[in-house]
């Protein structure tokens, strides 16, 4: 066992490092005051290759896997976590699920713009009625020859009214569950009848647009479709066990970033004539925050490791998932406590920190839901895949 990152991932890490500080740093505030998404961030990650996961070089990749991509959106996440999602809603969701069940034909479509940052991706499968049990979607496409006619909505879709192209999960057999679902990749500029509504009631993320997307008679060429007929739900469950690492990714630099403001602080703030760093309770809680924070790590590339050995993952995936949330929450909340007033104050990032950690408690996958996954798979209910 090695724990000491290669050059190669040394200088992935570094790189992230430095866009970060010197890309995405000096917007934060501002940003989040105005719920504002910088256009400019994504293409600026593309340009350098931080879109390009896990992808071939022959649709513009990078040549580089999992371990890499984790550093890197840890360093991007850390300093603002909005940012985390680009690199899920255009990498490792629709471009790596087009080079996984993609026509020759898609894969040149889209992923190239999708890797280069030209394009905002997205995935949608979620809907007002469906979350968890994604199987009970109502957007329906129609067969009606060459093309399909979609109708229905989605919510709660990341990216959804900014993106150019996007997977959309929808129904196409009635009746059949799951077996019923399909997916489409969606050229967004192209496509008549979409409606895309901003949500701009969101407690976090404030930098990370989401939207709902009405669809009313959608016109989708039969060549957009991905995979098969019916293969939709497990194009779904693939994907999501791919996109879910960015969520665990950020969660545990979240708890990161709070941990190391939260020890910035303790040594900076002095009360009855010592830094707050001396008292036994406030070590108390930098310990809980500096375990966890561990762990979530450690979670987090073994997950990476698995995947990037071909390793059966969903069951660490899903533990780097859970625990991650787990820990960015409990870190924003301690940290809120260990800057006292000023943590509640919007001066000061612990309010950030505990709105962003939130989000990983709901998506891609509810805590209960990765409880589930986690407990099933050990019980032998479902295979580890
Ligand atoms: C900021 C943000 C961004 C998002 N981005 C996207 C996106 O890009 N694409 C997309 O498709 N979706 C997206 N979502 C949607 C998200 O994935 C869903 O909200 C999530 O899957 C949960 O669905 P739900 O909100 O309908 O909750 P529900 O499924 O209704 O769950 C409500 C509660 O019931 C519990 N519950 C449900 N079923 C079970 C069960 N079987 N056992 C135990 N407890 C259960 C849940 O844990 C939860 O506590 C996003 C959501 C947010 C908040």
């Amino acid at each position: 066992m090695d724990f000491e990152l290669n050059d190669i991932q040394k200088m992935v890490q570094e790189t992230a490092r430095n866009f970060a500080e010197n890309e995405i740093a000096p917007y934060v505030e501002e940003d989040e005051l105005n719920h504002y998404y910088r256009r400019e961030i994504l293409s600026k990650m593309g340009d350098l290759g931080l879109l390009g996961w896990n992808i071939p070089e022959e649709y513009g990749g990078n040549g580089m896997g999992w371990m890499e991509g984790v550093l890197a959106l840890y360093e991007i996440s850390k300093v603002h976590t909005s940012w985390r999602l680009s690199i899920s809603g255009n990498c490792w969701g629709p471009a790596m699920t087009i080079n996984q069940f993609g026509t020759e034909d898609q894969k040149q479509r889209f992923i190239p713009k999708l890797v280069s940052g030209e394009y905002i991706g997205s995935f949608a499968m979620t809907e007002a009625n469906s979350g968890s049990d994604v199987a009970s979607m109502k957007c329906f496409a129609e067969d009606k020859g060459d093309h399909y006619i979609i109708n229905g909505s989605k919510m709660w879709i990341s990216g959804g009214h900014v993106s150019d192209v996007g997977l959309l999960y929808v129904l196409t057999e009635k009746g059949k569950g799951a077996k019923g679902l399909s997916c489409f990749v969606i050229d967004y500029n192209n496509t008549p009848g979409v409606e895309k509504i901003p949500i701009t009631t969101k407690f976090g993320m404030y930098c990370a647009p989401t939207s709902e997307l009405v669809f009313e008679n959608s016109i989708v060429p039969k060549e957009n479709l991905l995979g098969t007929i019916g293969q939709g739900f497990s194009i779904c469950m693939w994907q999501l066990n791919n996109t879910r690492m960015g969520c665990a990714t950020g969660a545990a630099s979240l708890s990161a970033a709070a941990l190391e403001g939260a020890v910035n602080y303790a040594n900076e703030r002095l009360q009855f004539g010592q830094p707050i760093g001396k008292f036994q309770l406030i070590q108390q809680q930098i310990t809980e925050m500096k375990l966890e924070d561990e762990a979530a790590k450690y979670l987090v590339y073994h997950a990476a490791w698995l995947k990037d050995h071909g390793l059966p993952n969903q069951q660490a995936t899903s533990m780097a998932k859970l625990y991650g949330c787990k820990a960015a929450v409990n870190a924003a909340n301690l940290a809120m406590k260990i800057y006292g007033s000023y943590g509640y104050s919007t001066e000061y990032p612990c309010a950030r920190w505990l709105r962003d950690a939130k989000q990983f408690e709901t998506l891609e996958g509810t805590s209960n839901i990765h409880t589930g996954i986690i407990a099933s798979i050990e019980l032998g209910y479902q295979p580890n895949r």
